[in-house]
């Protein structure tokens, strides 16, 4: 089993990229303009490395390069299980976004992503914004995840809340037998971009739905809009509920809140959920509880970067291939039960499959 939470000393890179299979571990450093920065590829046999950038004040150099590793290892599960064309990259801008990000520091940024010549593609993450990427737009071709005005792509959330709702029905058939989601009691946590979009989906097909959030702001909009009831976040563990939808933070699935769980489905689409990857799969799997894998159910918003990156962005080709998780989580939900195993591993599984398929189709003549 690959370490998945490597704690990372200078000396132990390499050991480190070998053990968790990168190809390419980049560090970006301009002393003039404060940047340091770390680009890591970990796989590029489906095609060019894709993944966010993320802007972060690490506490220290480790424990940046440790989130650059993992991230960026993650991105390549993604993107294969969600059958897209590209590997799995990742980078890290190490710095206060408040204190630090100027349109220099961008840009600087972007002639680094450049210097790798179309092998790692960026898009937005966390502390990075639209206006971010037309500034890396300066120095290189190789960013996606632009504003609509400008020809890209826009506000992926739509795409990612469409994704989260099939992977959920997916889900809903294997615990019901029956994905229609009417009169499920449904509680989304987080009441922001993708949070809302997935309300919409939810009321639509007229499930009771609860929200909870920790900004009343965030609460007022929602509800103001949608009749949903509101949940306070200390109550959201124990209450009697069909489904649970994470769509705030990640590590919500761990030794504290699993064995509270009432809920038949967990489905949302907070990137890494689960606090301890194999543990916690194991913990709601022996509680009975169908774990739809983030990955794969929120990979709605890489594919509709990705049909950027191709050219001739078209929406609703997007769509078509989100609509695509739907039989992909019963393809893992399938083999995690005719295996004996987590749907998490199931899912890394089908991801690593098709990354070894593709892999002789490329070496073939
Ligand atoms: P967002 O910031 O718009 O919304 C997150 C919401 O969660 C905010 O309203 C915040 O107040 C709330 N929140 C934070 N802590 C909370 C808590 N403890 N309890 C309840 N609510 C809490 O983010 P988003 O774009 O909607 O993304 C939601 C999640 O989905 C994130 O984990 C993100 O990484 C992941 N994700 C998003 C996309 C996308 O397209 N936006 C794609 C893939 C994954």
């Amino acid at each position: 089993m690959i370490d998945t939470q490597p704690q990372v000393k200078n000396s132990e890179i390499f050991s480190t990229m070998a053990r968790m299979e990168h190809e390419q571990l980049v560090f970006c450093h301009d002393e003039v303009l404060g940047l340091k920065a770390i680009i890591a590829v970990h796989n590029t046999v489906l095609g060019p490395a894709m993944g966010g950038t993320r802007m972060w004040n690490y506490q220290s150099e480790e424990e940046a390069v440790k989130d650059a590793l993992r991230l960026s290892r993650g991105m390549t599960f993604k993107n294969a299980i969600a059958g897209l064309n590209i590997g799995g990259g990742k980078a890290v801008i190490i710095g206060d976004a408040k204190k630090i990000k100027t349109e220099a520091l961008m840009r600087r940024f972007g002639k680094f992503v450049h210097s790798l010549n179309g092998k790692y593609w960026t898009a937005e993450d966390v502390n990075m914004s639209a206006r971010d990427m037309e500034y890396i737009r300066m120095e290189t071709p190789y960013v996606t995840g632009i504003p609509e005005s400008m020809g890209g792509s826009g506000d992926p959330s739509p795409v990612t809340a469409y994704g989260v709702y099939i992977g959920m029905k997916a889900s809903a058939k294997k615990a019901y037998g029956s994905d229609n989601l009417k009169g499920k009691k449904i509680v989304v946590q987080g009441a922001g971009n993708v949070g809302t979009y997935l309300i919409e989906h939810l009321l639509k097909e007229e499930a009771t739905v609860f929200v909870s959030d920790i900004f009343e702001d965030k609460l007022a909009a929602v509800t103001k809009k949608f009749n949903v009831s509101v949940v306070d976040p200390k109550d959201l563990y124990t209450m009697d509920m069909d489904i649970y939808a994470p769509c705030a933070l990640g590590a919500t699935l761990n030794d504290i809140t699993i064995p509270q769980l009432k809920c038949a489905i967990v489905a949302g689409a907070a990137n890494n959920q689960l606090d301890e990857e194999d543990q916690h799969a194991e913990m709601l799997k022996s509680r009975g509880i169908i774990y739809a894998p983030d990955f794969l159910i929120n990979s709605g918003g890489i594919t509709n970067v990705y049909y950027e990156q191709q050219g001739n962005y078209n929406r609703q080709r997007v769509y078509e291939q989100t609509e695509r998780i739907y039989e992909v989580c019963q393809e893992v939900l399938e083999y995690a039960e005719n295996n004996e195993t987590t749907t998490h591993q199931a899912a890394l599984q089908l991801a690593l499959n098709r990354i070894k398929d593709v892999g002789k189709v490329k070496l073939a003549y």
